[in-house]
């Protein structure tokens, strides 16, 4: 059975429950014969491991599943440690735990920066029927925030547009990619950021799928698009280097996890 969301529980059985413990933004991971687990509450009971904040996320296989928060970083057992949320992309964590722990973090995340309301600045409290914080003062809502991003494969003829990022500390490259700005919708979105960043205008901008990307707390809309006109000009603010690329000549290129590397798998499998 895939991940259920939920707000509340069906039960109150602890007994059996995943726990999604971080410390700031680093997940508390338990390495076991060769894997890495997600704790579960014996082990919070047995090694003292007491979280200073819960959120119900869902149930995975039956399982349920919280999101919590630690003060402190240090646990004193040998086969568990912290680690980033990019760094899981490269642990032996499953695939569907690591995205249930990126949903985790965007909600810990949350709760810990609207503990004040952002207008009257009282404290706030957790809704008790829905996923919100409301000022008790001044009545403000707080919903957990989500940054919508478009990011795009952009087609000229049997070629691909890649570029390696600013941010990228790596040397490969990407398809291009940017957060929506309040007022425009995504289409008009792909179109500006492809201009803005590399100077070339697209036509035939056409939905392909998305991907929450808990890097902090954007959701990916992926398009496909094609070359209108106009030469490839970079932003040396955001590129550091932009070209065409055929399917057989691909740089290095991100992980599979990615929905990036999902575009330029499409390209790649239809060019
Ligand atoms: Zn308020």
């Amino acid at each position: 059975m895939p991940f259920i969301p939920a707000f509340k529980p069906l039960s109150a059985d602890f007994s059996r429950a995943l726990w999604f413990v971080f410390h700031e933004d680093r997940l508390l991971i338990k390495a076991n014969e060769g894997t890495d687990l997600i704790p579960r509450s014996q082990d919070l009971t047995k090694y003292g491991i007491s979280p200073i904040y819960k959120q119900y996320l869902g149930s995975l296989d039956g399982l349920p599943c919280y999101a919590a928060e630690l003060t402190c970083n240090q646990i004193e057992v040998d086969n568990f440690a912290f680690k980033g949320l990019r760094e899981l992309f490269f642990s032996r964590l499953e695939e569907e735990l690591i995205w249930i722990a990126g949903r985790a973090n965007q909600l810990v995340d949350w709760s810990r920066s609207h503990r004040y309301c952002g207008r009257c600045g009282h404290p706030t409290k957790d809704e008790h029927d829905e996923r919100a914080k409301i000022c008790a003062h001044c009545g403000l809502y707080n919903y957990p925030r989500l940054s919508p991003a478009v990011i795009v494969a952009v087609c000229k003829d049997n070629r691909i547009l890649l570029a390696n990022n600013t941010r990228f500390k790596s040397g490969y490259y990407s398809v291009l990619a940017g957060f929506v700005e309040p007022g425009e919708n995504l289409e008009e979105c792909v179109a500006r950021e492809i201009n803005e960043e590399v100077g070339i205008t697209v036509k035939n901008i056409r939905y392909f799928a998305s991907q929450p990307w808990p890097f902090p707390n954007s959701l990916m809309v992926a398009f496909l698009a094609d070359y209108a006109g106009g030469e490839i000009i970079p932003d040396p603010s955001e590129i550091r280097d932009a070209g065409w690329f055929t399917a057989a000549k691909l740089p290095a290129i991100p992980p599979k996890i990615t929905i990036a590397r999902q575009l330029i798998d499409w390209f790649a499998n239809n060019h």
